[in-house]
């Protein structure tokens, strides 16, 4: 650039020399805002079993310990809000590896088959008090998938126990596992309560909860869907919902085939 003395400098010059920075913070601030949501959530979830807990140590202390029905159905609740809270804490543990990307994956060729079986026999002893129709179609091939069986099984567990929580006793539920091009389709039916066209796209959110009393019975966190997403896009897939109040709801989890034949070490990078 010439040397100019002040006089000799044009307007275009001048303002040739000028930097504006422009940063758009609407990002930010929807991350700051859902941190902030996240955080009073979190604060709240675990307030309400913790004050629960302290009347009713405060009632038995000062006296209902005598009376021992009243003793017993206290502890019993205590008991359940503690595993309740036991639940909400690793559930935020899980997530909070995912987001953080602490998860050390296990991911191996295994069939889908067999683990599909497994999880919906373990759910009709948990619910074998308040029986459901559960039909399960398998093909008879198997179907090889390459993902971590630990946290895969945690994904089946959520939606299908979800299925067995918002379903009335002796509802059906359809378990289907298909191949569909080069994807492993998983769809969990069922003809339970069904989910409100507005609510529909909120459920994978985190303490998204239809009906916050409903889920609490069951020990419900509001977390598990969005548990089961983040796993399922960690494999490479993913989960959607359709559903219609009083009719039933359909997830479908989809997962890409493993091609290869290279056996549980090619998994590992996948
Ligand atoms: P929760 O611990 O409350 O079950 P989830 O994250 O698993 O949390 O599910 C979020 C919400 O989605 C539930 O509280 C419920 O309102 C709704 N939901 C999930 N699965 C079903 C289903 N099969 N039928 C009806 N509603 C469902």
């Amino acid at each position: 650039v010439p040397f100019h003395t002040q006089d000799e400098i044009t307007d275009t010059e001048f303002l040739s020399g000028v930097l504006i920075v422009l940063h758009d913070v609407t990002k930010e601030r929807e991350l700051i805002r859902i941190q902030q949501e996240f955080v009073a959530n979190v604060s709240h979830e675990l307030r309400t079993p913790l004050t629960t807990m302290k009347s009713y140590t405060e009632t038995l202390l000062g006296g209902a310990m005598y009376e021992p029905e009243t003793c017993l159905s206290f502890l019993s609740t205590m008991e359940k809000e503690t595993e309740r809270m036991v639940r909400l804490v690793k559930d935020l543990l899980a997530l909070s590896q995912l987001d953080y990307r602490q998860v050390a994956w296990r991911k191996e060729k295994l069939p889908l088959n067999e683990l599909v079986s497994e999880v919906v026999n373990e759910l009709r002893v948990k619910f074998q008090e308040e029986p459901r129709h559960v039909t399960v179609e398998l093909p008879e091939t198997t179907v090889w998938h390459c993902f971590d069986r630990d946290k895969m099984k945690q994904v089946l567990i959520n939606v299908i126990q979800n299925s067995f929580k918002y379903t009335a006793e002796h509802g059906l539920i359809r378990i289907a596992l298909e191949v569909a091009e080069d994807q492993a389709v998983i769809h969990v039916a069922d003809d339970g309560i069904g989910i409100p066209p507005e609510d529909v796209k909120r459920v994978f959110d985190r303490f998204y909860r239809v009906d916050k009393a409903r889920s609490r019975d069951f020990g419900g966190t509001g977390l598990g869907l969005s548990i089961a997403r983040e796993i399922v896009e960690a494999h490479g897939g993913s989960i959607t919902v359709c559903s219609e109040p009083e009719k039933g709801t359909q997830f479908t989890i989809s997962l890409p085939l493993t091609t290869d034949e290279g056996g549980a070490d090619a998994c590992e990078s996948a």
